[in-house]
């Protein structure tokens, strides 16, 4: 079997066909109870926020996960997204999202999530990472905080330190630009993630 081929609806863990599903918050899915209690620690941390992002404030908002720079717990969030619009005003097919309330308003970089190379499994949808950069070091503007919950989430097994307030959102499909809802399950893709992949460096 190609493992690169697993279906999301596996267990979060080991890739294996589900069996239960967490009973509070009715989202990740695993073969065993034994699986089910390796993901609890990282888990835990949204299992219990789910039901009140359940229903968007209004149809233009898309489920994020926020990850503070001072608190060990990631959050889900609300963000709004748009189409995007020619210079004319021509509207388009993919969406714009508005990162303001949750990042600010300066310069902003994306990092695409297309795989889990922790579990060997490709994701049926990608997840983008969005974060601050700063002109670090220039102009006497000093670098951005080191963001805790990046390293709370990896256990410490972060390979670099991600800094700033970051945002992760999960599109619709593969090479999509559209928005969609972000699941308790993407908490074990996300967190394996910067178990292997570096910060992007500040210019
Ligand atoms: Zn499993
Ligand atoms: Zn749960």
């Amino acid at each position: 079997m190609d493992s690169s081929q697993v279906p999301s609806k596996s267990c979060s863990i080991c890739n294996e066909p589900t069996s239960l599903k967490c009973k509070s918050c009715s989202s990740s899915a695993y073969c065993s109870p034994k699986c089910q209690k390796e993901d609890w620690s990282l888990h835990k941390l949204l299992c219990s926020r789910l039901a009140a992002f359940s229903t968007p404030p209004g149809t233009n908002f898309r489920r994020a996960i926020y990850l503070p720079i001072h608190e060990k717990a990631p959050k889900f969030v609300w963000v709004p997204v748009e189409k995007s619009r020619l210079w004319d005003g021509e509207i388009q097919d993919d969406d714009d999202a508005d990162f303001t309330e949750w990042l600010g308003e300066r310069r902003f970089g994306f990092r695409m999530m297309k795989r889990n190379q922790v579990r060997n499994r490709e994701l049926e949808n990608e997840i983008q990472l969005t974060f601050k950069v700063t002109a670090y070091g220039s102009l006497g503007i000093p670098p951005l905080e080191v963001n805790e919950c990046t390293g709370h989430v990896a256990k410490g097994k972060n390979i670099s330190l991600w800094r700033g307030p970051i945002l992760a959102m999960k599109m619709v499909g593969k090479d999509s630009e559209l928005y969609g809802h972000i699941d308790m399950e993407d908490l074990r893709d996300l967190a394996d993630f910067f178990t292997v992949t570096n910060a992007v460096m500040e210019m």
